[in-house]
């Protein structure tokens, strides 16, 4: 243990250690800055992502390098901070260790585990290689390699049933992302695509958006869901509520009575947590998500804490806090607080208080909805401030810059830059 002599005493540093470098970890370490504290921060992967573009990046929109930022340079300053590029596998609560994949370990007086979710399939795990979700940059780009491949593909095919299949896109869930997806993979259909092919007419292509709630993007405004789903059906997108899938093969997916043929499936209904619950044998709800104290620590373990995705706790009104970036943030913030009091000597905050600033979501390149419970914006102008706020939230002037650009050329051009088939066609074909 190192020593800190920052506040003119000597007393012995403390090691704080952050695995994952996702939206609650990095704000973890963030607002650690100047407590005298050693930082180590774990991540399997060497860069941050932005989650919520990721769509953008599978639909041809971005590229990987516009919404994803090295997690070394992002704490370059910070010279009480290490990094470490590896992957968790469990941890030594007894011990104060955390495991890693290579058999190597690393002490710790605090532990945060940050390691957010991935898609779940309600028990249907075998549908994930015929469905994938969209939570990594690969994910993201083999996502979009499939989906221009089924173009190339199509054109070249004359069986009109198998061509119409390829043509053939079905989103399962109709939640932000799988709203976001099926509009985008609508707009590339009728407005980019159509100038380039000469067998096929990309008009044709059929995007269907598969919910089993009554509504699109649940947990929105009533009048908001409405407008969405009519948004998405001027789009050409066919709405289908009120019906889960039963059945996902290579071929495509079953609801209700009626069987779809589809080479391109995309999973958007679920999420499980990361297994950071196994890793400490503590309890944890349906999807996986630890149950934690009020002050986000583990119960029975005060110096673990836990935040973000995979976690569950309820906000004040009762209902669980949602799965998404903000409240990550306020998370890690508030877990920054807690540890910072307790090192001062100075009593815990008030209990981790989640409070929701509002819901954006994108339908096709024009549109948007915004819901900030006092005000509620659809259409165009909601578009625009779903736009300036991502674009606030990137991370410095060049990506900002970039995705700008990108933007405006999409929405005046219609071109999009990232069209970009990285996968092996014969790998892709295996999968989907
Ligand atoms: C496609 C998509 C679209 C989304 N859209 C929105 C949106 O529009 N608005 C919104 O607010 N939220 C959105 N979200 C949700 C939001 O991204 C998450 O709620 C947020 O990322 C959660 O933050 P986190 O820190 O808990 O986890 P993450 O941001 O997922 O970070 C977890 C980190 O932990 C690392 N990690 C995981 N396991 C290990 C391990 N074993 N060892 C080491 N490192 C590990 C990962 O590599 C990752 O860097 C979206 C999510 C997805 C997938």
């Amino acid at each position: 243990m190192e020593n800190d002599t920052s506040q003119g005493t000597v007393r012995p540093r403390r090691h704080v250690v952050v695995v994952g470098g996702g939206f609650g970890g990095l704000q973890v370490v963030e607002h650690l800055k100047g407590v005298g504290v050693a930082i180590t921060l774990v991540d399997q992967r060497n860069y941050h992502l932005f989650q919520p573009l990721l769509y953008q990046v599978a639909t041809a929109s971005l590229t990987a390098s516009e919404i994803a930022w090295p997690i070394r340079a992002m704490v370059h300053n910070r010279p009480e901070v290490s990094t470490v590029l590896g992957t968790a596998t469990g941890v030594d609560v007894k011990a104060r260790q955390l495991l890693l994949d290579d058999g190597s370990t690393i002490s710790y007086d605090i532990l945060v585990l940050a390691t957010g979710a991935r898609h779940g399939y309600f028990g249907h795990d075998d549908w994930e290689p015929f469905a994938p979700g969209l939570k990594t940059i690969e994910d993201a780009t083999q996502m979009r390699s499939h989906i221009l491949l089924a173009f190339e593909q199509a054109e070249r095919e004359s069986d009109l049933d198998r061509r119409a299949a390829l043509l053939t896109f079905v989103v399962i869930g109709a939640g932000p992302t799988g709203v976001e997806l099926a509009g985008t993979i609508a707009d590339l259909a009728r407005d980019t695509l159509p100038p380039d092919f000469r067998a096929i007419d990309t008009h044709m292509a059929r995007v269907l958006l598969i919910e089993a709630g009554p509504h699109v993007l649940p947990g929105y405004a009533d009048d908001l869901s409405d407008y969405a789903r009519r948004a998405l059906e001027q789009l050409g997108v066919e709405v289908v509520l009120g019906h889960t899938v039963t059945e996902v093969t290579a071929g495509g997916v079953k609801f209700g009575d009626q069987n779809v043929t589809a080479s391109t499936i995309i999973w958007a209904a679920g999420v499980r947590a990361s297994p950071a619950a196994s890793w400490l044998g503590v309890p944890a709800d349906r999807n996986g998500r630890i149950l934690v104290e009020p002050d986000l620590s583990i119960p029975g373990h005060p110096e673990i804490f836990a935040v973000g995705d995979t976690i569950s706790i309820a906000a004040p009104d009762g209902k669980p806090v949602p799965g998404i970036a903000p409240a990550a943030k306020q998370g890690g913030r508030y877990v920054a607080s807690v540890i910072r009091s307790r090192l001062d000597g100075k009593s815990a905050p008030a209990p981790f208080q989640y409070h929701h600033d509002g819901s954006l979501a994108q339908i096709g390149k024009r549109r948007a909805v915004a819901d900030f419970g006092w005000i509620k914006l659809r259409g165009p102008i909601a578009w625009w401030l779903w736009g300036i706020a991502h674009i606030y939230f990137l991370v410095g002037v060049r990506a900002r810059l970039g995705v700008v650009l990108s933007w405006l050329w999409i929405h005046f051009r219609n071109q999009r830059s990232a069209r970009l088939i990285t996968h092996d066609p014969q790998q892709l074909d295996k999968t989907n």
